[in-house]
């Protein structure tokens, strides 16, 4: 039997922004692939910061499509598309630098202005996407039996956590610290671990459920904030973290993370803070102590490829951190979990 309000031809479903905060079902009309471009259906979407982070702001046009962590099957390839056909299982990313501009050739890829395109069209919170001729050449890959959608849908995320990492300066054996057990923050940990040999990595959170869930994952320590400086102390023989995440976001967590590194320690910021926030820590102690402050923004091709052999080679699977799967009539329930912090990682099924 047909589904009541389902498009007969190749049409489609799509979870679009109404207005602010609230989103809605539309049917959309079929798509075709252009020269270069890939029909894709979709099979999961992760569910982003990002996307929680844009609806709250209310910064997206009516009919916008979000979703960006995209594992499909490719339905049918336009002319001139290599390397892939019908029925492949694919995950792609949404941004693809130039390459080419003084961005990118500074190693700024992602504040090139090509990266900002979005690349899936309409979105991932849809039943089907175009993949356009930059993403299909450089960001979709065909993903092997071996690996299932839970495990792939993490690529686009490791990827910026990657970027993050080596922004970070850590060296093999290196002492991290992560502000937060959240999803971003969990899968920090999978990764230092996978990246970087003998890392040590200690996870500070407060929901005791997430620590535990820390501790079954490889975490060297876990915490909750109170007693996260005489942790670190233990686990770095008095000196302080190398390298502290800060997948919190805000003032608070900032100061935070500098008080747990070391002198000549460097924190990365890897989370949204509110809007407009401001600041406060002593400067003076950042020039004395020769801190470093640095921002790690999405990801480019070279961490999603480095991304990807930890995944093919088995050294990095956050499968473990999919808590929920919900359908696209369902996202208000998706947004509930991880607003209320009842879920890590949430999969749309369109
Ligand atoms: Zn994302
Ligand atoms: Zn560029």
């Amino acid at each position: 039997m047909e589904d009541a309000g389902r498009p007969k031809d190749d049409g489609f479903r799509a979870l679009v922004c109404v207005d602010g905060a609230s989103t809605g079902i539309e049917l959309r009309s079929p798509l075709e692939p252009g020269p270069g471009e890939a029909l894709v259906s979709l099979r999961v979407c992760g569910l982003c910061g990002t996307d929680i982070f844009k609806l709250e702001a209310a910064s997206q046009p009516p009919g916008t499509v979000l979703g960006h962590e995209v594992v499909g099957m490719v339905e049918r390839c336009g002319a001139g598309v290599e390397g892939f056909s019908p029925g492949d299982r694919v995950v792609v990313a949404h941004h693809v630098p130039c390459g080419e501009c003084a961005y990118c050739l500074a190693g700024s890829e992602t504040m090139c202005e090509e990266f900002r395109e979005n690349r899936l069209s309409p979105g991932g919170f849809s039943e089907k996407i175009i993949v356009a001729e930059a993403a299909v050449r450089s960001a979709m890959r065909a993903i092997p039996d071996s690996l299932s959608d839970d495990t792939a849908v993490f690529l686009e995320p490791a990827a910026c956590v990657l970027r993050g990492i080596w922004r970070s300066g850590i060296k093999p054996g290196g002492a991290s610290v992560i502000l937060g057990g959240g999803s971003m923050g969990l899968l920090h940990l999978l990764v230092l671990k996978a990246a970087i040999p003998d890392a040590l990595v200690g996870v500070v959170e407060p929901l005791e459920e997430r620590r535990e869930l820390a501790l079954s994952l490889g975490a060297d320590f876990s915490r909750a904030p109170e007693t996260a400086s005489d942790a670190v102390a233990e686990l770095t023989g008095g000196l302080g973290a190398d390298a502290i995440f800060d997948t919190a976001g805000g003032s608070g967590a900032l100061l935070a993370c500098l008080e747990l590194g070391r002198r000549g320690s460097t924190v990365v910021l890897f989370a949204h803070a509110g809007a407009g926030e401001q600041a406060g820590f002593e400067l003076d102690r950042l020039f004395k102590e020769e801190r470093r402050l640095v921002a790690s923004y999405s990801g480019g091709v070279k961490e999603q490829d480095a991304a990807w052999e930890l995944m093919l080679s088995g050294a990095l699977d956050p499968a473990a951190l999919v808590s929920a799967r919900v359908g696209l009539e369902d996202f208000g329930q998706a947004l509930e979990l991880v607003r209320d912090r009842r879920a890590l990682k949430v999969l749309i099924e369109p």
